[in-house]
């Protein structure tokens, strides 16, 4: 992922919000990239942009040199509000982007048996969201988002919404399954802790009103 000089503006021209500006990055291959900073400093902005959900006003975002316009199954997206499809059972959900994709059935199955196994929700296929607890749920919405095999797995502070029981097993998930399947990640979150614990890099973004001034790499190289 290159992001290059980023801005981004809420309003009109006479009352405008610059929720994001002048924001550079650089995400290689099979890193897992946390981008910390204060409530409001524009995490989620950028965040919605690299999704293709938000139209920057300046600046480029691109993956694999394609430029970053509109959602697309090469980025996977995890939400702090799960965003589960009610109405599908449990596998139904993971299948979904498969099903798209034109993946043949026995092959797609497979995926979904993979995928149940890792985030140990086997007994769990034909349930509905609505029967599962908010991590159980969030482990759904993380095995639909890999799936797919994106190119780059989008997370926006997709622990924030649990309590700190199951959020230290959902860290503790997430980090084995990045060792072994090695997925791109770019994992916002206001939680230095959960990012030191998760990444191989972070950048911390600065707080309004200043705006972002730099972007600073931590490099954690013990990973
Ligand atoms: P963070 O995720 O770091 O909390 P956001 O990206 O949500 O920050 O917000 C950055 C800034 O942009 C904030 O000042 C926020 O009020 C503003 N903002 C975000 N979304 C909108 C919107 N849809 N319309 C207007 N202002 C917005
Ligand atoms: P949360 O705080 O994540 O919403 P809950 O209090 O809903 O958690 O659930 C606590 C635990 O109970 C879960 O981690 C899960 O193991 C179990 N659980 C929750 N819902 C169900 C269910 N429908 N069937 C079986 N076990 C469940």
């Amino acid at each position: 992922i290159v992001v290059d000089n980023l801005r981004k503006a809420y309003g009109s021209k006479e009352k405008q919000t610059t929720a994001i500006d002048n924001v550079s990055i650089e995400i290689l291959d099979n890193e897992f990239v946390s981008i910390v900073g204060p409530s409001g400093c524009g995490k989620s902005t950028l965040l919605r942009i690299l999704a293709g959900l938000d139209e920057a006003t300046g600046g480029t975002a691109t993956v694999d040199d394609t430029l970053i316009d509109r959602p697309g199954a090469d980025r996977g997206m995890v939400f702090q509000s799960y965003t589960l499809f009610p109405w599908l059972t449990v596998e139904e959900n993971i299948q979904f982007g498969l099903k798209i994709k034109g993946i043949p059935k026995k092959q797609a199955n497979e995926i979904v048996d993979r995928y149940l196994d890792i985030i140990k929700l086997k007994p769990f296929r034909k349930s509905y969201p609505k029967e599962l607890s908010g991590g159980m749920k969030q482990r759904v919405a993380i095995a639909r988002a890999l799936a797919n095999s994106p190119k780059v797995l989008l997370m926006d502070e997709p622990f924030g919404a649990l309590d700190s029981q199951t959020k230290s097993e959902m860290q503790l998930l997430m980090r084995q399954i990045w060792q072994v399947e090695k997925p791109t990640v770019v994992f916002i979150t206001h939680d230095i802790e959960e990012a030191v614990f998760l990444s191989t890099r972070i950048y911390v973004m600065s707080g309004r009103p200043s705006g972002i001034k730099a972007n600073i790499p931590i490099y954690l190289p013990y990973r």
